[in-house]
């Protein structure tokens, strides 16, 4: 399994996408760059690691592809409608 250390140098910021709009989209918490995780081309962010639990997304690590900060997206959808 490979761990790979996170630079201390680079902040890492979390993101609670249950607690933002609905379409999912965030600004990048230090540059304010609109990213939207249902834009796959990669032209606004990097996918740098994902986490999944019982066949649902439960994190994804992202870098900015503008300031390369460090962003950890949490809170997606499970599929249940409240
Ligand atoms: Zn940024």
């Amino acid at each position: 399994m490979m761990m790979k250390k996170l630079d201390k140098k680079t902040s890492t910021y979390k993101i609670d996408l249950s607690a933002i709009e609905e379409d999912g989209t965030f600004e990048c918490p230090k540059c304010g760059k609109a990213i939207s995780p249902d834009d796959e081309s990669e032209d606004n962010y990097q996918i740098l690691d994902t986490t999944v639990v019982n066949d649902e997304l439960a994190e994804l690590v992202i870098s900015c592809a503008k300031c390369k900060s460090t962003i950890k997206l949490t809170g997606f959808q499970q599929g249940l409608d409240a």
